[in-house]
């Protein structure tokens, strides 16, 4: 009653990334520039991004092809194992057939480094001297500087501050790597410096972070900015996983009725889902497809489909997602990652298209969920993953219950070995259930900005 584990060789890593919008029924709604609300052209994007992402973010196409070079870097890590998790099946006493594929073997420990490697390799082919990113828990930061140091370009992380303080590791691994690390809100910038000048305990967020990490690549003509999740490039680059999935369960033999994926800004979640969606779309088998998100943060069960900013400092363009407004700081207690106020647009417009569900978790089940997981597999699942597992875990009780035996697929995002302060306090049992803070997000979406029809 062992693990199976599906692999594939290094042939076998996708040649093309899959653009699911070739596939959808109708396009999203375009980013519009903060200024004149009309859609941005890709010159207006060109101080942030290098070229050929801003072309990757806008393309039409279904497949677009993944550089020689990244594919070969890809291969110290990819095919990621697909495992059938029969341990735990077991533990749960389901009929249901569940698998987990397994992106915590990449070089930084999560899915991150699979947009990490081709976001730099596009910079420095164009000539960028300096990349400056934001990080929430570490692990983007983490994936960046490893990246930049085997590109040889500098790299600066503004990490949200009180991540910064109760992850001192993290930051010594960026800094291994030759990153520059820097807590959020800094005096380094005009965004940080506004906000400390009003609160000068502020614990920071992502969406301050990103302000402060835009402002600097916008003032520096040799700096361009690099995003972790959200952006439709970011995406783009995770459906390795699940196009390497489709051709494990090939080899399985077998074809999950169910996709689940955590959702922060919503990368590992498309990486995994896009692909299974895309076949149902052209015809192929129908797959449930399910996003789970932390209750303390509830962007796709509870926040509004409206044009947003992406950040606090209302810098970036408005793009139209699930938001919580861009001032929401989600809870102090809440400690299990899947901050960001927003959600990636190609996720929310896939949620509005009826094509997936969503639904949130509170922490204690997750971090109960993740302990559970780790006793059967022996991987102890980031945080984050862990939403995915206590969905998962759901999932396979009901299966229990009805006496049906489903194929379950859930993808485990990363491991959890840099998160060991949140699993103490999840043992010592000091962590609190905090629901749907209504109040703050009203506040927050009541600054939402006015964009006419
Ligand atoms: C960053 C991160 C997430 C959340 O980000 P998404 O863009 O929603 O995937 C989930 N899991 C792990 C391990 C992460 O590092």
């Amino acid at each position: 009653m062992d693990t199976i584990k599906y692999l594939l060789p290094d042939s076998e890593i996708p040649k093309a990334w899959y653009n699911i919008v070739a596939d959808l029924p109708a396009p999203p709604p375009p980013p519009l520039h903060p200024g004149t609300a009309q859609p941005l052209s890709a010159a207006e994007l060109e101080p942030l991004f290098a070229k050929e992402l801003i072309a990757q973010e806008m393309s039409g196409e279904r497949e677009i092809e993944i550089p020689r070079e990244v594919r070969q870097m890809l291969a110290q890590w990819r095919p990621s194992p697909l495992c059938r998790a029969r341990r735990l099946e077991k533990a749960l006493g389901t009929p249901a057939r569940i698998y987990y594929k397994y992106e915590g073997t990449s070089p930084s420990g999560s899915h991150k480094f699979n947009t990490a490697l081709p976001q730099v390799f596009y910079n420095k082919i164009e000539g960028t001297r300096r990349i400056t990113t934001e990080t929430g828990a570490g692990q983007w930061g983490s994936a960046l500087s490893i990246a930049c140091s085997m590109f040889e370009i500098p790299c600066e992380i503004f990490m949200v501050r009180v991540s910064f303080s109760q992850k001192p590791y993290r930051k010594a691994l960026m800094e291994t790597f030759g990153g520059r690390c820097i807590a959020s809100p800094s005096r380094e910038t005009e965004a940080g410096r506004a906000i400390l000048a009003t609160d000068p305990e502020c614990p920071g967020s992502l969406g301050i972070a990103i302000s402060e990490a835009v402002e600097v690549a916008v003032k520096n003509a040799d700096t361009k900015y690099c995003l972790g999740s959200v952006l439709n490039h970011v995406l783009l680059h995770q459906t390795v996983i699940g196009l390497e999935a489709l051709r494990q369960f090939e080899l399985a033999e077998d074809y999950p009725d169910v996709v689940i994926g955590c959702t922060g800004g919503g990368s590992n979640f498309a990486g995994i889902a896009f692909p299974f969606i895309g076949e149902s779309l052209r015809g192929g088998r129908k797959t449930r497809i399910v996003a789970v998100e932390p209750s303390a943060c509830p962007t796709l069960t509870k926040g509004r489909y409206a044009y947003d900013f992406g950040d606090t400092g209302k810098l970036t363009p408005l793009v139209k997602m699930h938001t919580l407004g861009s001032a929401f700081i989600p809870p102090a207690i809440h400690t299990g990652g899947l901050r960001y106020h927003g959600m990636a647009p190609l996720v929310s417009h896939v949620q509005e298209l009826g094509l997936m569900e969503s639904r949130s978790v509170g922490q204690k089940a997750v971090f109960a969920a993740g302990v559970q997981f780790a006793k059967a597999e022996g991987i102890l699942p980031a945080p984050e993953a862990a939403h995915a597992i206590a969905a998962l875990f759901e999932e396979a009780i009901l299966c229990r219950e009805q006496g049906v035996a489903k194929t379950l697929l859930v993808n485990l995002s990363g491991h959890g070995h840099f998160d060991m302060t949140s699993y103490m306090k999840h043992v010592a049992g000091e962590l609190e259930d905090y629901d749907y803070p209504g109040e703050e997000i009203s506040m927050a979406l009541s600054g939402l900005p006015v964009v006419s029809a």
